[in-house]
């Protein structure tokens, strides 16, 4: 098979950690017999040093005309980077919020996956992190707060800001059925995470999951409020198979599955649209303040590479073969520093 992948290496680590998962696909295609072939594009911070916008004309059709693309993180330290003097819509985050939403990437995925040889990092309680969890957040990501209307006036001297949340049923329902379809290839439970009880936009999240769930007779659905959901991910994660929820609410409860895995240099993502296609890259950030040190973490990334096997080009094989050699590398004891702990072997990014 030839895959077509766009290569988007961005800022700070995300040209280390790209560049050592470049080279986990390049083995995988020469072991499985595939060929690769590789499109760079610029996205974020490098986009404006060299071409002065966080996002290019040419950048979006490069990105739609690849099979999928492996990205590393974009942006840069907001203190002290000169990309953080422009104003926001020229920011690098800017051109990532562009490029989702021109390839109509509605949905992310965001594994939270505790391994056996980490669970010492995990910050819960023994007998939770003994248990283990493995859940996959689904977070709608073209919709709600973040592209609602905004404005902020000002009357009377007194300054007012409204941002407006919006969701119509076929945005819910499209993310719905992605997630169950998901939840069919896993454990077959669903949690759908609202706030029913004050939002009117939770409560046709509700109706709409609720109609999607009669085409799935084997999934197992609950709903949860989002305030309970934050506690029970502290308390019992391993409840969870597939957490289903909207725009803001999933940012922040992807932030928190990923801080009790105690690793966030080991966890993937995808953003998926309505084809096959997909944008994969860690969960993390651009680590601006480990960035050309050669300490980074490369497993998030190499991980969301085996997602780009697995979601856009069906290659689960291929995909299992990347997820048990990181299985293996941990328990042969090697660790970049972030996951370092006692006995085990201190490997660099590279390495
Ligand atoms: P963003 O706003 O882009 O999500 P952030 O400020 O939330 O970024 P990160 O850039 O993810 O955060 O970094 C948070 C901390 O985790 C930093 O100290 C960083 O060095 C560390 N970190 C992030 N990714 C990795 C990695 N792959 N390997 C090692 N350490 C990492
Ligand atoms: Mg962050």
């Amino acid at each position: 098979m030839e895959l077509h992948i766009g290569c988007i290496p961005g800022d700070g680590i995300g040209p280390e950690i790209v560049g050592e998962a470049r080279k986990v696909l390049d083995r995988v295609a020469e072991k499985f017999g595939h060929t690769i072939q590789y499109t760079e594009i610029l996205l974020g911070g490098a986009s404006i040093d060299a071409h002065g916008v966080p996002l290019t004309e040419e950048a979006i059709e490069a990105a739609k005309s690849s099979d999928a693309v492996l990205m590393g993180s974009i942006g840069g330290d907001a203190n002290t980077s000169p990309w953080y003097k422009l104003p926001p819509q020229k920011r690098p985050e800017a051109g990532l919020l562009a490029i989702r939403k021109a390839l109509g990437l509605f949905a992310n995925l965001r594994p939270a996956v505790l391994y056996d040889e980490l669970a010492g990092a995990c910050p819960l309680k023994e007998e939770i992190s003994k248990a283990g969890f493995d859940m996959m957040i689904m977070r709608e990501l073209t919709g709600g707060l973040y592209f609602g209307e905004r404005k902020t006036t000002v009357e009377n001297g007194i300054r007012t800001a409204v941002d407006t949340l919006t969701y119509n049923e076929n945005e819910i329902r499209r993310i719905a059925i992605k997630a169950f379809d998901i939840a069919m290839k896993r454990r077959k439970k669903v949690t759908s995470v609202d706030k029913a009880n004050v939002l009117d936009s939770s409560r046709l999240w509700r109706d709409v999951v609720n109609e999607v769930a009669k085409d799935y007779p084997q999934v197992e659905l609950s709903h949860m409020l989002v305030d309970n959901c934050a506690m029970q991910l502290v308390k019992d994660p391993a409840q969870f198979d597939v957490i289903l929820t909207e725009n803001m609410f999933g940012d922040i409860l992807s932030d928190e599955a990923s801080m009790v895995t105690g690793s966030i240099g080991m966890l993937a993502s995808a953003s998926l649209n309505d084809t096959s296609f997909g944008l994969y890259e860690p969960s993390h950030g651009s680590a601006p303040d480990i960035a050309g040190k050669d300490i980074a973490n490369p497993i998030a990334t190499i991980l969301s590479a085996s997602m780009m096997l697995r979601y856009s080009f069906d290659l689960s094989a291929e995909a299992d073969a990347v997820d048990n050699a990181v299985k293996q590398v941990l328990k042969d004891g090697y660790r970049t520093s972030d996951i370092m702990s006692e006995g085990c072997k201190k490997v660099g990014c590279r390495e």
